[in-house]
């Protein structure tokens, strides 16, 4: 992006009055904080702002970079020049649509929960918990947002969230609007497709479908994932599993095999909780994560035979 059309875009955002910052560190909005400056950030609020912003960027930029809360995506240190789009705070919502009958536990009906994509995780097993709906308890734990965690198919090995997603509303880079039914909907491990002429689209929001259920039952059943999130480190700077699991064994399991766990490149440490987790020790850079997944790999292929791919996003 020249100066010039970075010029017309901040004065168009200027003018619709659409939040933005200049010159921002991307590692404030990264969960292992981690990432070089950009050029502008934008932060729209709704569909409206969306439009505008796309309408912009067509005009004037062409590319962009979407995020959400960045719990799943490696900036590299090095400067942006395409705008980043942030769901950060904006597409809020939870709406309920038909709840009728959910308050009778003894009927199972599912009561559909239409969320804006920017609405996080925790934000939705939090509304379910007090609604009584259960079908999300496997949430706990995962720090991303709807539309971040339909794109990655994000859940655990009993759920994932496209088993309970009825239908996704997308904008497309031209701003066309869609909402597209479950049968067209794409998912598999760790991945998320629908049929649009350009990748690069954007989710706004998504219904989701869960069942009325009774409040100590859900607690019950988080009571399950929260255990399994223990042996994870969780208040640490990461980005999560770094490495999808081939088929039947698990990456960390076969990380720490190689004898891997604690080792460090830089200021970033391959956790000696999780295997599969890489944690920023303070002032990490993405070389150091990059140089810690080279290294796993080379060494699991040698003494494996297996290849490990990469679940998250690098920019
Ligand atoms: C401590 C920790 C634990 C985790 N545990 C789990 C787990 O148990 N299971 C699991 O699956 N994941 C887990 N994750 C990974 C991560 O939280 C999920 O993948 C999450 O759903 C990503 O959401 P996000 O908003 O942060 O996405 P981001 O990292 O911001 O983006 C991820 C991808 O989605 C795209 N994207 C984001 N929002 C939109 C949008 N609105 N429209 C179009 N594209 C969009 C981005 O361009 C990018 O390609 C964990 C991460 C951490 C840090």
């Amino acid at each position: 992006m020249n100066n010039n059309d970075l010029g017309i875009i901040i004065s168009g955002l200027r003018e619709k009055d659409v939040e933005f910052i200049e010159n921002e560190s991307l590692s404030l909005y990264t969960s292992i904080k981690i990432g070089g400056d950009c050029d502008v950030i934008i932060f729209p609020r709704d569909e409206h702002d969306l439009l505008f912003v796309i309408d912009l960027l067509r005009n004037n930029s062409k590319d962009y970079v979407i995020i959400g809360r960045g719990t799943n995506t490696l900036f590299k240190n090095r400067f942006i020049n395409v705008p980043i789009i942030s769901f950060k705070k904006g597409f809020s919502h939870i709406q309920e649509i038909n709840s009728s009958e959910k308050k009778n536990v003894n009927l199972v009906s599912s009561t559909h929960l239409r969320i804006g994509s920017g609405v996080t995780l925790s934000q939705v097993l939090n509304y379910a918990i007090k609604n009584c709906l259960s079908g999300c308890e496997f949430f706990f734990g995962i720090p991303g947002t709807i539309g971040g965690a339909i794109k990655m198919n994000a859940g655990s090995k009993e759920n994932v969230i496209g088993n309970i997603v009825e239908n996704v509303d997308i904008i497309t880079k031209d701003g066309v609007k869609l909402n597209i039914e479950k049968k067209d909907l794409k998912f598999s491990y760790r991945n998320f497709g629908v049929d649009v002429d350009n990748e690069n689209y954007f989710i706004t929001g998504a219904t989701l479908s869960l069942v009325g259920s009774d409040r100590p039952n859900i607690l019950k059943n988080i009571k399950i994932f929260k255990k399994r999130k223990s042996s994870q480190p969780l208040g640490r700077h990461s980005l999560g599993c770094i490495f999808k699991n081939p088929s039947d064994i698990s990456a960390g399991k076969i990380i720490e095999e190689i004898g891997f766990k604690g080792f460090s490149s830089g200021n970033a440490s391959i956790s000696d909780k999780h295997a599969n987790f890489i944690i920023n020790k303070g002032g990490a850079c993405a070389e150091d994560v990059l140089e810690l997944i080279e290294s796993i790999q080379k060494t699991v292929l040698l003494r494996k035979g297996i290849t490990l791919s990469t679940e998250i996003k690098m920019i």
